[in-house]
């Protein structure tokens, strides 16, 4: 049983002003890992059969390619090499993988390999600098969470951009770990787009560094302390999915919703950080409604993971413009 993408969601937000550049299409998406979602996860509302890989697979692709995204920041990937690298390849993406330390699909029987995060952009649009793998520490000590930083041109303006992809750590009771896991990515960030934003005045940032974009399931509440450190940090970044709400400043509802034996779980955990000072937010992606999520909420026959994508049009804010 293979189901269309879901056809309501739509392009909702729209900015104000004109486009100097065309706009870059992102996506994040935690696709849920198919070992844990099939031997760990204990979705009780989802029938096992709307986890078949055969289909679940290709529900996933259909996703991503009806909004066929410029970068694509994926997380819990553990069927890269056999799946989304090959595919996505033959669609005009290059990209690169990262797995986790101690992945825990490798606890489950028949597992596929390690999940991790991978990064995907698309070839006409963009030529690779620089690719940095980070194994995420919280107070100096190694934890079982990555990121993957990419630094990239822009084949058609020069302009260059830093992305970055992370899954920070799960659960409650570990939100002082998240909180440290954000501070080392912020420091890595702060460092890679720093030296390699001196070595060019055409970089959009000058001595301010790259432009960033930062994508991922960051498993924290916008009231947790990771998030106040990203919107606090001296690097300038704004989440762009309040803008989808009345006063510009509320984060979504949800953006994961799920039905365990421990009950149910609802909340927002998934983000798109943009440099506010060299990006606007042209469109937003709307959350899928209650009814669209439906009773036995995600995974379903509908929706293939229990996370829901994020995806956003953003074009480099001219610097001369004064409404910048
Ligand atoms: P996390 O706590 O970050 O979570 C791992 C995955 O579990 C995430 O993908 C998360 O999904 C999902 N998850 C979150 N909540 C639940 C829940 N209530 N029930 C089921 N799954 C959930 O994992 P770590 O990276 O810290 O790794 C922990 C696991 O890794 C251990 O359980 C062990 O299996 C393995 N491990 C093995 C080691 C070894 O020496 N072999 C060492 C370290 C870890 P989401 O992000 O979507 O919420
Ligand atoms: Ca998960």
């Amino acid at each position: 049983l293979v189901y269309p993408a879901d056809p309501t969601r739509q392009h909702r937000y729209r900015s104000h002003g004109q486009q100097s550049t065309p706009s870059i299409r992102v996506m994040t998406w935690n696709i849920l890992a198919q070992a844990l979602g099939e031997g760990k996860d204990g979705f009780v509302r989802c029938p096992l059969e709307a986890l078949n890989w055969t289909e679940r697979k290709y529900m996933i692709l259909e996703e991503i390619l009806t909004y066929r995204p410029d970068i694509l920041c994926l997380q819990e990937v553990d069927h890269y090499y056999d799946t989304f690298q090959p595919i996505l390849a033959s669609l005009g993406y290059q990209s690169k993988f990262l797995a986790k330390p101690w992945s825990p699909c490798l606890d489950v029987a028949g597992n596929n390999g390690p999940d991790g995060c991978a990064l995907f952009y698309r070839s006409v649009r963009f030529s690779p600098l620089h690719t940095v793998h980070l194994r995420l520490s919280a107070r100096l000590l190694p934890t079982n969470q990555v990121a993957i930083v990419q630094t990239l041109r822009c084949r058609a303006t020069g302009k260059r951009l830093c992305v970055a992809v992370t899954h920070l750590k799960a659960r409650s009771g570990w939100e002082r770990m998240r909180s440290a896991q954000g501070a080392d990515l912020l420091q890595s960030l702060k460092s890679i787009t720093s030296s390699l934003g001196e070595s060019g005045a055409e970089s959009g940032g000058g001595t301010e560094g790259l432009p960033l974009i930062v994508c991922g399931d960051f498993n924290a509440e916008p009231s947790e302390d990771v998030y106040r450190r990203f919107i606090s940090s001296p690097l300038g970044l704004d989440s762009a999915y309040k803008l989808l709400s009345a006063d510009g400043q509320t984060e979504p509802a949800y953006t994961t919703w799920k039905i365990r034996p421990s009950g149910e779980s609802c909340g927002t955990l998934d983000y798109i950080w943009y440099s506010h000072g060299a990006f606007a937010v042209d469109t937003l992606l709307d959350i899928p409604t209650e009814e669209q999520i439906g009773p036995d909420r995600l995974p379903s026959y509908h929706y293939p993971s229990d996370h829901l994508s994020l995806l956003c049009d953003v074009s480099f804010t001219d610097p001369k413009d004064p409404a910048h």
